[in-house]
């Protein structure tokens, strides 16, 4: 029984017993207490569609994930130092998703673990210690994943830069240095990787590698221009070092055309990173890679990590991943994403402060300008705060934080699609009013 414990309550607890930096969502903060498949419910029972969380990927409280959790919590929980053939089984399911070259997983528990080794990883294999990433990036909340987040270390507060990392600008064609109607902008934007290069070397720091968001998130949902990544790839190897994609957003199938994101590209990383959906809510990371690279970093010196790749772990993640399959959410994916992305375009027909639709399956954004074509900060603000009015969940990204983020569980349906845009239409008439 929740109930006697008010949203007031719940919310004067928080401020009293944790960190400021603790963010919340909303003007108005909404107390969940449910989920079910896409939706969720406060404390009155009230459902909210969600379109915005990407961890409960194949759907909140998924009857198969309870099933195969209460399983494993009945016959036991233990670490990678005994066999299981849960283990296995989740390893083998994960590489049959990569290609041929993913020959061995790292299990961890969260996308920022997963992105601290891959950088040990990336050092271990080439000696270096220098890496290149976009100036608008998010890996994780540790020392070195901070490292390579300009979006947190560039922060007023924030860390600053480190000597060892070089930052590239977001290959973002709508609003950066090379635009959409250029059609050499993706080897543009991925020439700006020679001075970071340079760079690296004449500080002595060597290149280990490249990381980036394959479709960076935090960077305002941007689809890079194709062929940009592989082009960024051919300079990194060229220079010796190894080449990271966090797939953690737009990995397992959520792109519907893709199941990860750089096969848009027509890059082949040495390091895939994963995680938040991976466990649909259980903590989970994985790092795919190849043998050669394990091998530089099986040194002599023990690997561990107690909780990564528990039995309970394998189990839930394999599940995940075969609900992916047999539900056929990447072609849900693909289909009611092709649906919001077609809905949001009518939408930017209607609105002069719509500047840009873009995105792929379920992983959309929709730029908000003013009048004059700069970044409209408060008009997302004010969005995204009437559209939880409405009980509909969307974030907001972007440097200027401009960018509706619309991500919602692989199981949103053509019925919710329609609902996201047509209580959008009636809030941006809204904005148009005042
Ligand atoms: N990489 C990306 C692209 C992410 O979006 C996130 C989380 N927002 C992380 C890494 C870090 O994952 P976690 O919070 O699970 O450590």
């Amino acid at each position: 029984r929740y109930h006697p414990v008010s949203k007031n309550d719940v919310l004067a607890g928080r401020r009293a017993h944790f960190g400021g930096n603790l963010s919340l969502t909303y003007k108005d903060p909404v107390m969940l207490l449910r989920g079910w498949k896409h939706h969720m419910f406060d404390e009155w029972g009230r459902p909210y569609l969600d379109a915005y969380n990407n961890v409960p990927h194949v759907g909140h409280a998924n009857p198969r994930i309870q099933a195969v959790a209460a399983d494993q919590l009945k016959r036991m929980n233990s670490n990678t130092r005994y066999l299981h053939p849960a283990q296995t089984a989740f390893a083998e399911k994960v590489l049959s998703k990569l290609p041929d070259r993913f020959e061995v997983c790292f299990f961890v528990n969260s996308g920022t673990e997963a992105n601290e080794l891959a950088l040990r990883l990336a050092r271990a294999h080439t000696g270096s210690k220098g890496m290149v990433t976009p100036d608008h990036g998010y890996h994780g909340n540790t020392t070195g994943a901070i490292s390579i987040s300009a979006y947190k270390f560039n922060k007023p507060g924030g860390v600053g830069q480190a000597d060892w990392v070089e930052l590239v600008e977001v290959a973002d064609d709508y609003r950066g240095s090379y635009r959409r109607g250029d059609p050499d902008r993706a080897q543009k934007f991925a020439d700006l990787v020679d001075p970071a290069i340079a760079r690296l070397r004449e500080k002595g720091h060597g290149v280990a590698g490249f990381i980036a968001e394959t479709f960076p998130s935090v960077g305002g949902q941007i689809i890079p221009p194709q062929g940009y990544l592989a082009a960024v790839y051919e300079k990194i190897r060229a220079a010796g070092g190894v080449c990271i994609a966090d797939e953690v957003q737009t990995g397992l199938g959520r792109l519907g055309a893709y199941y990860f994101g750089f096969e848009h590209q027509g890059a082949l990383p040495d390091i895939v990173v994963m995680g938040k959906p991976i466990g649909n809510g259980h903590p989970l990371g994985v790092l795919a890679t190849t043998k050669e690279i394990a091998a530089s970093f099986d040194n002599g010196i023990e690997f561990f990590s107690t909780f990564g790749g528990s039995t309970l772990s394998c189990r839930i993640g394999k599940e995940v991943l075969d609900i992916v399959d047999d539900e056929q959410l990447q072609e849900n994916a693909r289909v009611v994403g092709a649906q919001l992305f077609d809905g949001l375009k009518a939408l930017e027909e209607k609105h002069a402060c719509i500047g840009d639709v873009r995105g792929m399956g379920l992983f959309l954004g929709v730029e908000l300008i003013n009048p004059d074509g700069s970044e409209a900060t408060e008009i997302c603000s004010y969005i995204k705060n009437r559209m939880r009015d409405h009980r509909i969940l969307i974030g907001s990204e972007g440097p200027k934080d401009n960018i509706l983020k619309i991500r919602p569980p692989l199981t949103i349906d053509s019925e919710d699609a329609n609902m996201i845009t047509s209580v959008l239409d009636k809030i941006l008439s809204e904005v148009e009013s005042v």
